[in-house]
């Protein structure tokens, strides 16, 4: 059976040095010394300023909320991971969704000006697929309306935008280290913030709020990543480079072999690619299911990221179309991609597909 990703699985003598490390220190989580070092290894490798380590990537978006006091509504994309929307529920914020562009799958930075109320804090949007957010548009309607900007950066590990870190722009960006994703520590996630006071902050807010052993100084939550998920991520980041050369073989023979006959998501001149998902459009609903039905007979599973689009979640009251990420989302297919993915079962791929 093909799915549409695979979890990576680093070097296990390496990972069984680092539980030896475990053993030896004896510290299971708490900020432990494999915790402090991939933090710092993480922030020089991706080139930010500070990034904070918590348990996955969906409490990253949580404890951002909480950390830039983001209150009231909150614009946000249709087009996205569950994560991105119930988070905001989950904290007692009201998503306004805004819809995206039919080309780079982004928020719609002209959709947003319209959608602002008095209530309006902050705007979350996710770079889809790693692929940058319109956000010099998003950052000038910020500064007019006094918003937050939150990046939700789950897909765009080690993407770079203008030549540094996309991770680097917005108030704060999260990431999600899942198994499923490029960099994964199991489950796993990380802030990323240029503001030294609000990176503080946060390493409060993740452990209980606990500054000192007899001092608790603001409301925190248990969010810490502990000393085994921290083993496997410095496990997978010298893997990294090895990682995405794979990827980028596999994703090119996809677009050689695709790009003719099927849309691709329009990607930032100024962004860089991490080769994370092949996400293609066809170009109906009818033939998108004909084609997933046909993949299917064949063991091989694709899926329809994303759907249901987030303001058709069961919990969103407000009952707003989007017709840009309606459409696309009928008619999306993203499409197996893992670096061991053999080439002769891309060849069959493309072939069932073009068929
Ligand atoms: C994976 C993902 C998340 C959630 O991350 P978890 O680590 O699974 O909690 C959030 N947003 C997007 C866009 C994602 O793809």
């Amino acid at each position: 059976m093909i799915t549409v990703t695979k979890s990576y699985l680093p070097n296990k003598e390496k990972l069984f040095h680092y539980i030896d490390k475990i053993y030896t220190s004896g510290q299971l989580t708490n900020h432990g010394p494999l915790v402090q070092e991939l933090e710092n290894r993480l922030a020089a490798y991706l080139k930010v300023s500070h990034l904070i380590l918590v348990a996955n990537g969906t409490l990253a978006l949580q404890i951002a909320y909480k950390a830039l006091n983001i209150q009231g509504s909150v614009i946000t994309t249709p087009f996205s991971f569950s994560a991105t929307t119930s988070s905001l529920v989950w904290e007692s914020l009201h998503p306004i969704f805004v819809d995206i562009d039919r080309h780079d799958w982004n928020i719609d930075p002209r959709e947003i000006e319209n959608n602002i109320t008095l209530h309006t804090s902050a705007i979350v949007s996710t770079h889809v697929f790693g692929n940058a957010c319109q956000m010099e548009a998003i950052a000038d309607i910020a500064k007019q309306y006094s918003l937050k900007i939150i990046y939700d950066g789950a897909h765009a590990f080690d993407v770079t935008y203008d030549n540094q870190s996309l991770l680097n722009y917005g108030d704060a960006t999260t990431l999600s280290f899942h198994a499923t994703k490029l960099f994964h520590t199991i489950e796993g996630g990380a802030i990323i913030t240029n503001d030294a006071s609000l990176a503080a902050k946060i390493r409060l807010m993740i452990n209980f709020g606990i500054a000192s052993p007899d001092k608790i100084t603001t409301l925190g939550i248990n969010a810490k990543m502990n000393e085994f998920q921290a083993a496997m991520g410095l496990c997978m980041l010298d893997e990294i480079p090895h990682i995405t050369a794979l990827r980028k073989e596999r994703w090119d023979y996809y677009e050689t072999h695709l790009a003719e006959c099927l849309t691709l998501q329009m990607r930032h001149v100024k962004c860089s690619n991490n080769y994370h998902y092949f996400p293609v459009l066809f170009a109906d609903e009818p033939q998108r299911k004909t084609i997933q039905q046909k993949l299917n007979e064949h063991l091989i599973f694709p899926r329809r990221y994303f759907y249901p689009i987030l303001n058709e979640l069961p919990y969103i009251l407000d009952k707003k179309l989007m017709p840009n990420a309606k459409d696309i989302s009928n008619r999306i297919l993203c499409l197996p991609l893992y670096p061991d993915l053999e080439l002769t079962m891309m060849k069959k791929i493309c072939d069932l597909i073009r068929e």
